[in-house]
C-alpha cells in the first residue's frame, strides 16, 4: 500500500490548516502553497515546506496546474489533497495529478467529470436509485416537449444550465405563457456565462430546505453515510450556518435517505469524500447536485461522529479500508457551524484588512477553524470567510447556549473592518432559529424585514 509521506496542499485559508493538522497528526509532512497575496498567511508558515506559486490572482497561482504540479515534483511531495472550492473538482487537474505518479485525496476523476455536469450527474443520480425532482429527463430545446413536462411536473418550473453552478444560471418560470421567452433567455445567458446553452427543466420548490448527506466510499465497492447536515441557513444561495443533525429529521428518515446514498455510492464504487445534497420539503428528498470533495461544513459531521474526515480522506488515498462499518458510526449529540466573514453584517459588503486585535474562543467543545492572527492583513482577492466556529453541545438547546457565549469570547478587530460575528448573534435571539424553524427562504426574508424596520 503507498504510504504518503509528504502531501501538498493546493489550498490556502482555513482549510490548508485543516489539512496540515490531519497530515502532522499522522506524522505526514506538508507542503504550502501560495501566492504572492499569501506570504505571511498562517498555512504558509505552519507548514514544513512553503512554494510561491504566482500572483495574487486565483487564476495565476492556486489555480495554476503546471505550477502547483511543479511545486510538487520539487518538493518531493507523493500527494496532493486540493482542499473545496480552487481546484478540487476539477477533474482534468486530478488525472494531471494521477498521471505524473502522484496520489490524488479525492474521488477518481471520471466520477467527478460525471457529478460536474448537472444534467449527467441528474441521470446518474436517478439511476442510482436516489431521488430526483421531477422534470426533463436531460438537455431541452423543443418548446413543444418543454411545455409538455412543465404541465406533468406542474408550475412553477425552474430552467437551469447544465453547466451552472454557484447558484448562477436559474430562471424560475410560473406559467406557460413565459416558458418559451425564458428558456430562450436562460439558454442565452448560459452560453455567455458559461460557454454551454444547454438547459434542463424541474418542478421549482416552493419552500424546501437544504439538507445533505456525507458520505464516503473505498473505490471498490464498500460505502458508508456519515448522517445529515442542515444547510438551510442561507443568503444568495450561500451557507451562512450549518447544523448536525438536522433540527427536523428522525431516526427512521435519516437511516432511510442515509442507506440510499451509501448504497449509491457503493454501485459506483465511488471512492473517497462526497456530499450528496438534496432539497427537502413535505417529508421528501429531491436529489439536487453531488459535491466531490471536502465540504466547508465538514467539521459539524466530526463533532457528531468522532471522525476525523480528512484523516479519512488520507488514509482512503492511501488504499485502506473504510474506517468504520455503518454499524459502528454513532451519532452523539448536536454541533452547529457559523461561517464568519469579512463583510459588513448588514450589507454583506467585503471588508478585508488589517486584523489588529484577535482572539478565538475556546474553552469545552469549541471549535475555531481560522488562519487570522493579530498583525495579519486580510487580502482582498479571495473568499471573504475568515474562520468558522464550530460548538458541539449534547443538545440543540445546549449547543445554542454555547455558541451565545462562544461568540462573545470572540475578538476580530481592525480600523473599520467589518465582520459577520453580530449576525450569528442577532440571530441567536431570533424565535424561528431557536426552535430550527427555518427553510431556504427564511434568512433573506428575516434580513429584509430587518432592513425594513
Ligand atoms: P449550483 O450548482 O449553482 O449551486 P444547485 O442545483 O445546487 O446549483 O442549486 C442551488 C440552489 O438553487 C439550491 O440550494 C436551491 O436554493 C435553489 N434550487 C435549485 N433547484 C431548485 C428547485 N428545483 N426548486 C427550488 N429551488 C431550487
Amino acid at each position: 500500500m503507498p504510504e504518503i509521506k509528504k502531501l501538498l496542499i493546493a489550498n490556502r485559508g482555513e482549510i490548508a490548516l485543516r489539512i496540515h493538522r490531519a497530515c502532522h497528526e499522522m506524522g505526514i509532512k506538508t507542503v504550502a502553497v501560495h501566492s504572492t497575496a499569501d506570504a505571511d498567511a498562517m498555512h504558509v508558515r505552519l507548514a514544513d515546506e512553503a512554494i510561491c506559486i504566482g500572483p495574487p490572482a486565483a487564476a495565476d497561482s492556486y489555480l495554476n496546474i503546471p505550477n502547483i504540479i511543479s511545486a510538487a515534483e520539487i518538493s518531493g511531495a507523493d500527494a496532493i489533497h486540493p482542499g473545496y472550492g480552487f481546484l478540487s473538482e476539477n477533474a482534468k487537474f486530478a488525472e494531471i495529478v494521477e498521471l505524473h505518479n502522484l496520489i490524488f485525496v479525492g474521488p477518481k476523476p471520471e466520477h467527478i467529470r460525471i457529478m460536474g455536469d448537472k444534467i449527467e450527474a441528474k441521470r446518474t443520480a436517478g439511476a442510482l436509485g436516489l431521488p430526483l425532482v421531477p422534470g426533463s429527463d436531460g438537455a431541452i430545446s423543443d418548446l413543444d416537449e418543454a411545455k409538455a413536462i412543465a404541465a406533468k411536473a406542474g408550475y412553477p418550473v425552474i430552467i437551469k444550465a447544465a453547466s451552472g453552478g454557484g447558484g448562477r444560471g436559474m430562471k424560475v418560470c410560473t406559467s406557460e405563457d413565459e416558458l418559451e421567452t425564458l428558456m430562450q433567455q436562460a439558454g442565452r445567458e448560459a452560453k455567455a456565462a458559461f460557454g454551454d446553452a444547454t438547459v434542463y427543466l424541474e418542478k421549482y420548490l416552493g419552500n424546501p430546505r437544504h439538507i445533505e448527506i456525507q458520505i464516503f466510499g473505498d473505490g471498490n465497492g464498500n460505502a458508508i453515510h456519515l448522517g445529515e447536515r442542515d444547510c438551510s441557513l442561507q443568503r444568495r444561495h450561500q451557507k451562512v450556518l450549518e447544523e448536525a443533525p438536522s433540527p427536523v429529521l428522525g431516526q427512521a428518515d435519516r437511516d432511510r435517505i442515509g442507506t440510499i446514498c451509501a448504497k449509491a455510492m457503493a454501485d459506483m464504487g465511488y471512492r473517497g469524500a462526497g456530499t450528496i445534497e438534496f432539497l427537502w420539503e413535505d417529508g421528501e428528498f429531491y436529489f439536487i447536485e453531488m459535491n466531490t470533495r471536502l465540504q466547508v461544513e465538514h467539521p459539524v459531521t466530526e463533532a457528531i461522529t468522532g471522525l476525523d474526515l480528512v484523516r479519512e480522506q488520507i488514509r482512503i488515498a492511501e488504499g485502506h479500508p473504510l474506517t468504520l462499518r455503518q454499524q459502528d458510526v454513532q451519532f452523539r449529540g448536536h454541533a452547529i457551524e457559523c461561517r464568519i466573514n469579512a463583510e459588513d453584517p448588514r450589507t454583506f459588503a467585503p471588508s478585508p484588512g488589517l486584523v489588529k486585535q484577535y482572539h478565538a474562543p475556546g474553552g469545552m467543545n469549541v471549535r475555531v477553524d481560522s488562519g487570522l492572527y493579530s498583525g495579519y492583513k486580510i487580502p482582498p482577492y479571495y473568499d471573504s470567510m475568515i474562520a468558522k466556529l464550530i460548538v458541539y453541545g449534547t443538545t440543540r438547546q445546549g449547543a445554542l447556549r454555547r455558541l451565545r457565549r462562544a461568540l462573545e469570547e470572540f475578538v476580530i478587530e481592525g480600523d473599520g473592518m467589518k465582520n459577520t460575528i453580530p449576525l450569528h448573534q442577532a440571530l441567536l435571539d431570533v424565535p424561528e432559529f431557536q426552535q430550527g424553524e427555518y427553510t431556504i427562504k427564511w434568512l433573506e426574508e428575516w434580513l429584509a424585514k430587518q432592513d425594513a424596520e
